[in-house]
């Protein structure tokens, strides 16, 4: 990871018709959960009508009490597979366990590892030796140092698809629900090749700083932001507290053009 000389400009990592690191702006939207196919679908018709380029759907849920929803699963399939013919967004959806891989890979296009999962090293070795480009989450209260070793188990499986996620850490402060640790774009930047983008929505658990906290992300130097869109955020199963609306997202993609020109 450290040895820049092979990609002086940054790697590159493409999922379907989209490229992580090549000089655009990714942005990827969707719902912190699959709910039901409705649901699904409309909030894909809807991104992708505002310029979302990937849809972020979970499936298999890490939460962190045992007594609120916990996804789907497998039974999400069905509506994530119709909403990518439908709209042709590449879809990233969580692995929270080796046992999901062979259903996950006959479904989506690139995995997510959680920031609960960031240093789980089986997930990470039988990632390492897939095909399957991987967003590698920040762990909770991970280090630099700690995140990049966690990248370096998916590299040395032959796994060069690896895209950064920062998600907010866990520090002191209580008016977000994590810190948003934007320094660590351009830190990460100096210190590897892979690219970098932000989650706000888990970053600071709260919708009103999606918009401020992405376009901080775009001009500090990430490839792309992540975020949770849910058409009644009010209702959602998951996470809607720290979802934007679809008018909120297609504002936000407009916010974001003039910060990407920018930089
Ligand atoms: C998610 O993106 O749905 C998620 C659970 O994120 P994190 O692992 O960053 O909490
Ligand atoms: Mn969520």
């Amino acid at each position: 990871l450290g040895d820049r000389t092979r990609y002086p400009h940054g790697s590159t990592v493409q999922v379907g018709g989209i490229r992580f690191g090549g000089g655009q702006s990714v942005i990827i939207a969707g719902p912190c959960s699959a709910e039901t196919p409705e649901v699904l679908l409309e909030t894909a018709a809807k991104v992708r009508e505002s310029g979302a380029s990937m849809l972020r759907v979970g499936v298999f849920k890490p939460r962190t009490s045992p007594y609120t929803f916990q996804g789907l699963g497998a039974a999400a399939f069905e509506a994530l597979i119709e909403a990518r013919s439908r709209y042709g967004l590449p879809i990233v959806s969580e692995i929270t366990s080796v046992s999901q891989l062979d259903a996950l890979l006959s479904t989506v296009d690139m995995l997510q590892v959680g920031a609960r999962n960031m240093q789980n090293y089986p997930l990470l070795s039988a990632l390492g030796t897939c095909d399957r480009p991987v967003l590698l989450k920040r762990g909770l209260a991970a280090t630099v140092d700690e995140w990049l070793s966690a990248a370096e188990y998916l590299l040395a499986g032959g796994n060069e698809q690896v895209v950064l996620c920062e998600r907010g850490i866990r520090t002191y402060e209580r008016s977000t629900r994590f810190t948003l640790d934007l320094g660590v774009v351009p830190v990460l930047k100096g210190r590897t090749h892979l690219p970098v983008i932000v989650d706000p929505s888990h970053g600071t658990g709260r919708a009103d700083l999606i918009h401020p906290m992405s376009r901080a992300a775009i001009a500090a130097g990430a490839d792309g932001v992540i975020v949770e869109v849910h058409p009644r955020p009010a209702q959602a199963l998951s996470d809607g507290f720290q979802s934007l609306d679809l008018p909120g997202f297609k504002q936000l993609v407009t916010e974001l053009e003039p910060v990407a020109q920018a930089v």
